[in-house]
């Protein structure tokens, strides 16, 4: 890791991740990496965690600045002048029961944080994408979503923070490339999930491994016949890096995520089945605001970037609950909420 916090300067590219140190963030670390990049990673370590950097340590290409992106200040990263040729920007927690425990930050990282990384984009000269959400579709009235529906969001609501937070970040971008101030890709990223998940997410897929491992009941909100859209995070990250890197403008917002779509009783039907778990479904009422469908049209990331997650449902899980039996003692610790 480099000493000091600041950009290191070589004939690599420079991409600055934010919220490298979390699910999404520390895969994508791993895939530029491989690809030749240097990477630097912003991170408060708000819901990321070390273990997902550990084997980075000693790689010089990449370097950590351990920061709040709502007070991060260009200079702290520019530091020394370096290059800097993408900044990613996924700092936010993305699970409910995280961005709801401190909505003012979540509102504030989605705002300021944002602003903060565009105006470092606009001083280097940088790409810049933004890690933006199917959550900005709310409870959705069309079916699926497609990126030129506007939403159905509760503004005042519980999961407001999050949602009205993420609408505004993307508005603020556009603002900044309507202007000419830096080169935008936005990504409205659906359900993902795979290693590194966080076992306390409180979201169906985690609940549902971690609780059939330890032989708990598996929390169903509802009735279970709300449905999701589950991405694998090898398909998503895939999806990143292609949007940062096409040449095309894109005409807005794209989507990224799985279409396949079942219920959320289905889905910890096949947990239970893949981890030979015996263990019970337990209902609980419906969250406020909780979407009722949620599938994402992929037509424009297909077209866009020749796109499509090829990790089918099993497989994806399989990976999934080969790395929660892996990480059993961490994940017994931190129980889903
Ligand atoms: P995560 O919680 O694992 O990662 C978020 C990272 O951002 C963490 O490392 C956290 O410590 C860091 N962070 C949060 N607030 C910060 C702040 N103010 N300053 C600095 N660092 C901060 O979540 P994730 O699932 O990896 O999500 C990454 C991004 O993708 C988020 O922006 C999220 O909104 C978006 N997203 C994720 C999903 C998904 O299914 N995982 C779906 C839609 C959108």
């Amino acid at each position: 890791m480099g000493a000091g916090g600041h950009v290191i300067k070589g004939k690599r590219k420079v991409a600055v991740v934010a919220g490298g140190a979390g699910f999404l963030g520390s895969h994508l670390c791993d895939v530029l990496l491989g690809d030749s990049w240097e990477v630097v990673c912003i991170d408060s370590f708000l819901t990321g965690r070390r273990q997902n950097l550990r084997h980075l340590e000693r790689d010089p290409r990449f370097d950590l600045i351990e920061a709040d992106v709502i007070d991060l200040r260009p200079g702290q990263v520019m530091r020394g002048g370096g290059r800097i040729d993408a900044v990613f920007n996924l700092a936010c927690a993305a699970s409910p029961p995280h961005y709801q425990a401190d909505p003012e930050h979540t509102l504030l990282t989605c705002v300021l944080g944002t602003r903060n990384l565009l105006q470092l984009a606009e001083r280097t000269g940088a790409g810049f994408l933004l890690a933006s959400t199917s959550e900005v579709y709310g409870d959705p009235e069309v079916h699926p979503q497609a990126e030129s529906y506007w939403g159905h969001v509760n503004p005042t609501g519980p999961r407001a923070c999050y949602d009205e937070g993420k609408r505004a970040g993307e508005t603020l971008a556009f603002d900044y490339a309507r202007a000419g101030r830096v080169r935008l890709r936005v990504a409205r990223i659906f359900n993902t999930y795979g290693p590194r998940m966080r076992p306390d997410d409180g979201r169906i897929v985690s609940n549902a491994v971690t609780q059939a491992l330890a032989g708990d009941p598996i929390t169903i909100y509802g009735d279970g016949s709300q449905t999701r859209s589950f991405c694998y995070v090898d398909d998503l990250v895939d999806g990143l890096v292609r949007l940062q890197a096409v040449e095309a403008t894109p005409r807005g917002p794209v989507n990224l995520g799985n279409p396949e779509e079942l219920t959320v009783a289905e889905l910890a039907e096949r947990v239970l089945a893949l981890t030979g778990s015996a263990s019970a479904l337990l209902r609980r009422p419906l969250p406020v605001d909780d979407p009722r469908r949620r599938r994402p049209d992929v037509g424009y990331a297909r077209q866009l970037l020749g796109w499509s997650p090829r990790v089918g449902l099993e497989t994806g899980l399989r990976n999934t609950i080969a790395w929660f039996r892996q990480e059993r003692h961490w994940a017994l610790s931190v129980r889903p909420p």
